[in-house]
């Protein structure tokens, strides 16, 4: 119920029992005042009666005194008794005519006849006496009759105050009882109302309005101070303590909601703020490995619970290798062919053991966990994979974060296609289009670093020229004097693999740096050099071209000069080798310079 309804009943009840209390005791003064009453009307008779037979007694002994002494103040005095008389006999008609209970009344009458007739002997013996006849007029005052009739008189007024007084006693104590109860109904009200109001007191304002607050008082406190671990203890009453409960229990829920939007708002900022930051160490990422780093890096930043790698295509488009990896992923191996991905067959993210049951990829392995394969693509062309697996009891999932996880992807994908293309721009400022070879500019960038850098304590160059080059541009076409040229660059990467650096230097002439080998080693080398390239026969368009020969000049540093002076050491040797009668190798340190190199 609610409590102003019980605050209303109580009022109400209280103003009712109040109410009653009030009238019980308008009727119990009402009974005293009936009390009040009987007690006066009963002494007004008791004192009429005695009046009555008091002055009958009176003007008997004044009558009697005159009889025997014949004064006349006996006589005036028995006169004024009779006008005395006269008037309590007007009172006791009054009081007959107000009316009297049967008895009483025929007693007062009694009274009042027997008074008459006494006063009749009296007044009979005062006129015998005034007549003379003393002797009859005393027997007549002190007769048997007189005597008789005052006794009588007496009697009866004893018997009217018996009786008065036993209707009084009755009356009075009836009205005594209907006053006391009452009484008793007043004080029962008042009693009823105090007890209600402190019924109301504890039930209504302690148990039910001030306990509740100040539990709700502290709850309160605690959910000001943002403290939302606080229990708002369930309350199934319909009043407004309930409702300020139920109202309590929606502050704390919004509080709680709040709090965790607030965390998810500041948790996506994080997630986004660290994304952007990827974005910028991407763009300025130099090469594939430092770009595999950084992904490894920040994605179990960003998704603390996502396990996964980095895969690149390999040149010939059909296995994907991983690059990268992070968070130890369970389900998917190092390598794979590109055609047991469904994403990148379908160039679109594809979703493996999540709830909407897509096939999975045929990479995963052993147990099936929630993956997702983004595609990376750049400029339409496949590149490479993200691939992410869910943890167990993950708290992030793979869904929740799809949109973060493409556009992840889609920006590594930019960046590696950005890295390819800054790559194939350095590789078309520092090769050779037509062999593959370093060019003669990066020879220069190269040879002026380690001069400048002073850090080889041996560096050995070659210099290569094709012989009698020009026969095969003039004999088969110039076609195939490139297909001459590819050859021989192709021999020289070949053999000199990842020891030196080859360049074509120019025209038909190619250099070969050595960083860390001698003269003598350079020579084995272009020795070696020397004898693949003629060692095969060439053919070009169904016409064959014999054996190519070159010959190969060697210079070293600082044995034999400086840095600065190394290329046309060289060169002066392969003039040397030229003139000397070509198909050979000739080492700077070892030449003959009395052999002048002629212009054959
Ligand atoms: P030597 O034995 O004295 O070196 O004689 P050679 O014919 O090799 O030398 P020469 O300098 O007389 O001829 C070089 C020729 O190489 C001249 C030029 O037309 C040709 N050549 C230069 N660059 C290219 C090229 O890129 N492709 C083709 N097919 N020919 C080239
Ligand atoms: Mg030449
Ligand atoms: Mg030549």
């Amino acid at each position: 119920m609610r409590i102003s309804t019980i605050t209303n009943w109580a009022y109400g009840v209280t103003v009712v029992l109040t109410a009653l209390s009030g009238a019980a005791f308008i009727m119990s003064v009402r009974s005293a005042v009936d009390e009040r009453i009987a007690v006066e009307e009963h002494l007004k008779l008791d004192s009429l009666a005695e009046e009555l037979a008091l002055g009958a007694e009176v003007r008997s002994d004044d009558a009697r005194l005159y009889v025997m002494r014949g004064e006349e103040r006996h006589l005036l005095a028995f006169q004024r008794d009779e006008e005395a008389e006269r008037r309590l006999e007007a009172a006791a008609e009054q009081l007959l005519s107000v009316g009297l209970p049967s008895a009483e009344a025929d007693a007062l009458r009694k009274i009042e006849a027997g008074a008459e007739e006494l006063d009749k002997i009296e007044i009979e013996a005062v006129e015998a006496y005034q007549r003379g006849e003393r002797g009859s007029a005393q027997a007549m005052i002190f007769g048997p009759e007189h005597e008789r009739l005052q006794s009588e008189l007496l009697s009866t007024v004893s018997h009217l105050r018996d009786l008065t007084a036993a209707r009084t006693g009755a009356q009075l104590d009836a009205v005594r009882e209907r006053s006391d109860w009452w009484s008793l109904v007043a004080k029962t009200m008042l009693g009823l109302t105090g007890a209600l109001f402190l019924a109301v007191l504890y039930f209504v304002l302690r148990r039910r309005v001030a306990m509740p607050l100040i539990r709700m008082t502290g709850i309160v406190g605690r959910l000001a101070k943002q403290d939302y671990t606080v229990e708002v203890p369930a309350d199934s009453r319909r009043d407004e303590i309930g409702e300020m409960n139920t109202a309590i229990e929606i502050f704390r829920a919004n509080g709680i909601e709040r709090n965790r939007l607030d965390a998810e708002r500041q948790a996506d900022q994080r997630t986004k703020d660290l994304i952007l930051q990827m974005m910028h160490r991407l763009q300025a990422c130099q090469n594939q490995s430092e770009l595999a780093d950084i992904v490894a890096r920040f994605a179990p930043q960003i998704f603390p619970s996502i396990a996964g790698g980095l895969y690149v295509l390999n040149n010939s488009k059909t296995v994907l290798d991983r690059a990268a990896e992070w968070l130890a992923p369970h389900y998917s191996p190092d390598s794979f062919p590109a055609s047991e991905c469904w994403g990148l067959r379908r160039g679109r993210p594809h979703a493996s053991g999540l709830s909407d049951g897509d096939v999975p990829c045929q990479h995963m392995e052993g147990e099936r966990t929630a993956a997702l394969c983004v595609p990376l693509t750049a400029q339409g062309d496949m590149i490479g994979l993200i691939y992410l697996e869910e943890g167990k009891g993950a708290a992030i999932h793979l869904e929740q974060s799809r949109l973060y996880l493409e556009l992840i992807a889609e920006n590594v994908g930019l960046a590696i296609a950005n890295l390819q293309l800054r790559e194939n721009l350095r590789s078309l400022a520092i090769r050779d289009p037509l062999t593959g070879l370093f060019n003669r500019r990066h020879l220069d960038e190269t040879l002026q670093r380690w001069a400048d850098e002073h850090g080889l304590d041996s560096l050995t160059c070659l210099m290569i020229d094709i012989d009698y080059f020009k026969r095969f541009n003039d004999e088969y076409g110039h076609d195939a004097g490139d297909m001459v040229m590819q050859y021989v660059g192709q021999t020289i990467r070949d053999i000199i693999g990842d020891n030196g650096i080859s360049c074509r230097y120019g025209g038909e002439e190619f250099t070969v740096l050595l960083p860390r080998q001698s003269e003598d080693e350079g020579e084995a080398l272009a020795g070696t050099l020397r004898r693949a390239i003629s060692s095969v026969t060439l053919a070009h368009a169904g016409r064959t071209l014999g054996t190519v020969t070159v010959s190969l000049g060697i210079a070293s540093s600082p044995h034999g000069g400086s840095i600065e002076t190394l290329v046309s050491r060289a060169d002066a040797a392969l003039l040397y080798a030229k003139a000397d009668g070509r198909d050979r190798a000739v080492a700077a340190g070892k030449m003959d310079m009395r052999i002048a190199p002629s212009d054959e």
